[in-house]
């Protein structure tokens, strides 16, 4: 859990990625007294919901950290209209708009060493995984499986060059729940990976975890593995499930 007392950050800048990409720079008064370097690190919206008074909590990777600001990637799934109240604020936000911003909660980095990994994820772990990739030894290898919505989701991600890409693209995403777990098991020498790291939609998540834990028996000290979102399910009922889901499997 992120820790830290909320504080004010404030839109200091807003750009389309990709198609369904959007980047928020989030500065102001709350960037001071942050700690530094926690790219890869999450936070927590506290979108207010003026009449209810409780606020809607919804949690984001760090991207990039600056003296200007963070750098949050929000994954677009539908119009404004059609979005989560994350996803909505983040692209009708304009400069100067201010934010309730709780955290840091802690990265999930790779382990040190030369692989081979494994990165899987959809496009709300792109900017968690991006940031893994970046951190590898240039003489890493390995294999990363990303699933986009659409092919101008592709990014040029900074990488070792003996780590592969596969983009897997769904408009729907999370839809077909076997999408990446049928990538990861084509992908060869599953046995002999240092470390696989996970995340993406709940039902997806669970069919890696039969793959990756249960039927390769990568113990935890091989395997990160969490799910970030359900489909058609908002982050609080996730969030449960999510809980109920790991007391089952320890
Ligand atoms: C540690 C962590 C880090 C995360 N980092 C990021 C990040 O950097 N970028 C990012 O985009 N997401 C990230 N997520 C996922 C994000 O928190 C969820 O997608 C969240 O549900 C979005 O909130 P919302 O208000 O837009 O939608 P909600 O109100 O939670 O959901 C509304 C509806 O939209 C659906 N939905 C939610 N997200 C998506 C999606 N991406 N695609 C399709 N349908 C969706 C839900 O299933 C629901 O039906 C992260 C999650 C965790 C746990």
């Amino acid at each position: 859990m992120a820790r830290a007392e909320p504080q004010i950050f404030e839109v200091v800048d807003s750009t389309r990625l990709t198609l369904n990409m959007h980047r928020l720079t989030l500065g102001g008064t709350g960037l001071e007294g942050f700690p530094c370097d926690q790219r890869g690190g999450y936070i927590k919206f506290m979108l207010s919901k003026p009449k209810i008074g409780k606020a809607v909590v919804r949690t984001y990777t760090i991207r990039n950290q600056s003296e200007r600001g963070l750098d949050v990637d929000f994954a677009m799934h539908g119009t404004p209209a059609e979005s989560g109240p994350a996803t909505k604020w983040a692209i009708t936000a304009r400069i100067g708009d201010k934010i309730m911003v709780g955290g840091p909660g802690p990265a999930k980095p790779m382990p040190d060493g030369r692989g081979p990994f494994l990165l899987v994820g959809d496009m709300t772990a792109l900017p968690a995984i991006s940031v893994n990739l970046e951190d590898l030894p240039d003489n890493a290898t390995g294999h990363a499986i990303i699933l986009i919505r659409n092919e101008a989701d592709k990014q040029n991600l900074t990488k070792p060059a003996n780590v592969k890409i596969q983009w897997l693209v769904e408009e729907d995403l999370g839809a077909n729940s076997a999408l990446l777990a049928e990538a990861a098991r084509s992908v060869p020498n599953v046995d002999d990976l240092a470390y696989a790291w996970v995340a993406c939609e709940f039902e997806a998540m669970k069919q890696l975890r039969q793959y990756l834990r249960v039927e390769q028996n990568l113990g935890k000290e091989r395997l990160y593995i969490s799910s970030y979102w359900k489909h058609g399910m908002v982050e609080d009922d996730h969030k449960i499930v999510k809980r109920v889901d790991a007391e089952a499997i320890t």
